[in-house]
């Protein structure tokens, strides 16, 4: 498999540390507010990564953290603590809010058929190995201790910007606009490992520590939680593009400080879903999400396929024009399979075509997990001149990636076709058949004519004739 490794710009072969073993780790979310549907394209492709790496054989570990502490509002170490603000939203205890909304999370991420990792481990469960590695930082000359806090000197790195081409000073903390300069800071880049002092005093959540009762900063508790679980040498890193600078970048400098060796080979980001006025964000306040979208009457799967129908690695306009698209074409996916579903239960063994589609299904997510592609692939195998079962087979299968229901959705698709069923209607039907066998055709053409006035239109097969509301 060739995947794009933002860490390298270039699309690299993926060769884990250990051959048939994948160690996988993923940022989870900031469980201050619902997860918007933003945060779930990053969660939907990453499933998809996942499920298509298991599929492939390997043998995968995923780990995923809980941010229910030390996340700023501003990703530069400023502003009050987003678990804080949520609490005082809701008026409830800060605990209250993380417990809630990491239970609405994975109820959204259930409905989206997103896989839940391996090990979910909130951040306040690890603070004993934050504190171990900071410790060793400042044993090794990587941090310091200033105003109370204790800071990384990205100075003491030969390289610090990891992911990002452009100026780096533009990009340094404390010249981004709306960022405010920390004065306990050496260098503009460096960033908080422990806080004991930040101009908001209120956090409700404190440890004791070396360097007096404090939190540690969000960036310690993905290092703390990947080593903790997934060993030194990390395979494959995920999540959104916003959390390349300064997230994954001091995710990486404070590891391989600690490591004294590269510690996570591939970076995974997923692109933003933008609305018309720009990315979609839960600080701006309004956004979407799932919940809303069943509300307006849309199953999850439809933003699922959304998704897949475009890559991970460019930006995504979410539009309801766009999602009815793409609602409309689930539809027509769901109708088709059902007019297979008699085969269902039919042995089917492979023949060529049926190889050559599997494998076209493979080469698509092969290529830097094309999954635009790998759904155009259901449509070739709908189009294929193979066997209805083999169809339903290589569906079943690709579905074990993709995740879209196809089999269960078209069943159910055919079950409520069946109970639209109506005495009434079914008696004109049966006299028009009746009339046509004795050649009353003009019978015949007035019943037809009736029930097209009612809406039913007419579908006359060599079994029989069926009907379906217009
Ligand atoms: P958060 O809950 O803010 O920590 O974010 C959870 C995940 O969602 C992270 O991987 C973010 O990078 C990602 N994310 C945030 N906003 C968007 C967006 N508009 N589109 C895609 N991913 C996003
Ligand atoms: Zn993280």
């Amino acid at each position: 498999m060739k995947l794009y490794n933002s860490a390298t710009r270039l699309r690299e072969e993926f060769i884990p540390h250990e051959a048939g073993k994948v160690s996988m780790y993923t940022c989870g979310p900031t469980v201050y507010h619902f997860a918007h549907i933003g945060n779930l394209r990053s969660y939907i492709m990453e499933d998809v990564l996942e499920k298509y790496l298991r599929y492939a054989g390997y043998d995968v570990k995923r780990v995923m953290n809980i941010t229910d502490v030390g996340h700023l509002s501003s990703d530069a170490d400023t502003g009050e603590d987003k678990m804080l603000k949520g609490a005082r939203r809701e008026k409830k205890t800060v605990m209250e809010i993380a417990r809630f909304y990491t239970d609405a999370f994975f109820a959204d991420c259930a409905k989206l058929n997103i896989k839940r990792p391996d090990v979910v481990q909130p951040a306040t469960g690890c603070i004993g190995e934050y504190i171990r590695i900071i410790e060793r930082l400042l044993e090794k000359g990587y941090a310091y201790i200033a105003g109370g806090n204790v800071y990384f000197d990205t100075s003491k790195l030969e390289r610090y910007y990891i992911f990002n081409d452009h100026d780096e000073e533009d990009l340094a903390v404390g010249v981004r606009e709306s960022v405010e300069e920390d004065q306990n800071k050496r260098n503009k880049a460096d960033f908080v490992l422990w806080f004991t002092k930040s101009k908001f005093q209120d956090q409700e959540l404190k440890w004791d520590s070396p360097w007096g009762t404090g939190y540690p900063g969000w960036h310690i508790e993905c290092s703390g939680i990947s080593m903790k679980y997934l060993g030194e040498y990390l395979d494959l890193h995920c999540g959104g593009i916003d959390n390349a600078f300064p997230h994954h970048t001091n995710e990486i400098a404070q590891s391989e400080a600690y490591l004294g060796h590269p510690w996570c080979r591939y970076w995974f980001h997923v692109h933003h879903l933008n609305t018309s006025t720009g990315k979609m964000s839960k600080s701006k306040g309004e956004f979407l999400t799932v919940s809303l979208l069943e509300e307006k009457g849309y199953d999850p799967l439809v933003y699922r396929l959304f998704c897949l129908q475009s890559h991970y690695r460019k930006g995504l306009v979410f539009s309801w024009e766009n999602l009815d698209n793409a609602a409309a074409a689930y539809q027509k996916l769901l109708a088709r399979i059902a007019q297979l579903l008699p085969a269902l239960g039919t042995q089917a063994s492979e023949s060529e075509a049926g190889a050559a589609l599997r494998r076209a299904f493979c080469d698509a997510l092969d290529n830097d997990l094309n999954t635009s592609l790998a759904v155009t692939a259901l449509y070739d195998v709908l189009k294929a001149d193979i066997a209805a079962a083999e169809k339903l087979a290589l569906l079943a299968d690709f579905d074990r990636v993709l995740s879209l229901n196809l089999i269960e959705g078209a069943r159910a698709l055919s079950q409520r076709q069946a109970q639209e069923s109506d005495p009434e209607i079914d008696a004109l039907v049966a006299q028009r058949a009746q009339a046509k066998k004795a050649r009353d055709f003009a019978l015949a053409d007035r019943i037809r004519d009736e029930l097209k006035a009612r809406g039913i239109e007419l579908i006359d097969t060599k079994e029989g004739t069926r009907w379906k509301r217009a």
